[in-house]
């Protein structure tokens, strides 16, 4: 079998990529039903997608749930840290779909894998941070009149998407995907607050109880990671910018202190802001000897790394995915993932069970766009309340969980204005 296009680290890994990706599908049974839908239905036949997500064992099964509806398919990677070159290879190898992603490539390589991705001309796109819109919106203009809509994955793309919406730029209707209720109330918080304690031990391998442990940004992804950090016997530290998330923190029982103070007394420092420069400078040089830092925020913006890497006196590679920085003072303070989304660089990021969900509704939204796309206006679009629903009820079945449905009577109540005390 002739193998489809390509650019990938090493094809002889696809056997182990298989047996990975057919592990993940065991627990993405939401999203296993609807590709034995979609393979019996083919809707998505005479149809090009193009999808710049984090190349992994979940997004493998995504990809084979819209091959089997019938799609042309490219993928590329949406961070140059979290590919695994396994999936990638039993991707091209196994199930023919198209892949341009290898683990660790530069800022060059990476767009030019977007850029491969993109030679498909697709019809739907789906996104992970924007990076892929954006470049159709910049450099590959002349593949706009193609595009009839796209999903967006994660918390950040929704932001910089409504960002061109806002000033005119979008030009065709996007799909937050990120912002249903099965998406970020289970992989932002459950799945990242997981997998980013994996990642830290599996760079690291330090004991989390006893140690403080601040979190920059009490958001969704931020909450998971408290939590966690919390269960693990970690004395947790919130910083914040909004007093109503921060007042949430503290009657959750956490401390909340401005960076400037956690800074001095934090013993594993993890920002999840989506913002930029949450550490820098001033607070490294407050941070005790042996700090310990992630990102597992969007980009790595949210750490100072440039900083680092120009005035740090040494720096060196002290374990896997660790990087150790002795600065003017003497002290030393470690980087896991190169301040890259800690979760996926250093561990697997979320795992499949509630990727599930997240990925069921791309499915389900790609599909619902196929009909609905020459409707929308270009813009940012929810995804359809009632998919949301029904991919909940889906995930309960398949967790063996039933739960009541309103009375007649009850709803009768709920639909009326007129019953008082
Ligand atoms: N492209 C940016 C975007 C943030 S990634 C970056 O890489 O820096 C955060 C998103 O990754 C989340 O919305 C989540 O849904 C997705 N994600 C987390 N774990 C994943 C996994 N194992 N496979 C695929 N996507 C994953």
């Amino acid at each position: 079998m002739a193998l489809p296009a390509h650019d990938i680290a090493d094809v002889s890994l696809a056997a182990e990529g298989k047996k990975r990706i057919e592990w993940a599908d065991r627990n993405m049974p939401v999203l296993a039903q609807i590709r034995e839908r979609l393979e019996k239905e083919k809707p998505f036949v005479g149809v090009r997608f193009s999808a710049c997500m984090h190349v992994t064992t979940e997004t493998a099964n995504l990809m084979r749930a819209l091959k089997a509806g019938g799609a042309e398919l490219s993928l590329c990677a949406s961070n140059p840290l979290s590919t695994q070159d396994d999936v990638v290879a039993s991707l091209v190898h196994d199930f023919g779909i198209s892949v341009f992603a290898k683990k660790g490539i530069d800022r060059d390589g990476y767009y030019r894998h977007i850029n491969a991705c993109l030679d498909i001309a697709p019809h739907q796109v789906f996104d992970d941070g924007c990076d892929l819109v954006n470049t159709l919106h910049t450099t590959r203009t002349e593949l706009l009149p193609n595009v009839t809509a796209g999903c967006e994955e994660t918390t950040t793309g929704v932001i910089r998407l409504s960002q061109m919406a806002k000033d005119g730029a979008l030009k065709f209707p996007m799909i937050a995907v990120n912002d249903t209720d099965t998406k970020h109330m289970f992989d932002n918080r459950y799945g990242t607050g997981q997998s980013t304690m994996d990642a830290i031990f599996r760079a690291t391998n330090q004991l989390i109880a006893g140690k403080v442990f601040v979190v920059a940004g009490f958001g969704y992804c931020g909450k998971g990671v408290a939590d966690r950090a919390r269960g693990l016997g970690a004395d947790v530290v919130i910083t914040e910018v909004d007093p109503t998330k921060a007042l949430d923190a503290l009657m959750q029982g956490f401390r909340v202190m401005p960076m400037k103070e956690a800074a001095k007394i934090g013993d594993i420092f993890i920002t999840v802001t989506g913002n930029r420069t949450i550490l820098s400078k001033e607070h490294f040089e407050l941070m005790k000897d042996g700090a310990i830092m992630a990102n597992a925020g969007h980009f790595n913006i949210e750490i100072d790394v440039e900083w680092l890497e120009a005035n740090a006196k040494k720096s060196s590679r002290i374990r896997h995915a660790t990087d150790e920085y002795q600065l003017a003072n003497g002290n030393r303070i470690l980087l896991i993932a190169e301040g890259r989304l800690v979760n996926l660089g250093a561990a697997e990021g979320s795992p499949a069970a509630v990727l599930d969900m997240s990925f069921a509704n791309q499915a389900l939204a790609a599909e619902w766009l196929l009909k609905e796309a020459a409707k929308l206006a270009p813009g940012v679009y929810e995804v359809p309340r009632a998919i949301d629903k029904e991919i909940a009820s889906l995930k309960l079945k398949s967790m063996g969980a039933k739960i009541d449905t309103l009375t007649p009577l009850q709803e009768d109540y709920l639909n009326s204005w007129e019953h008082g005390s």
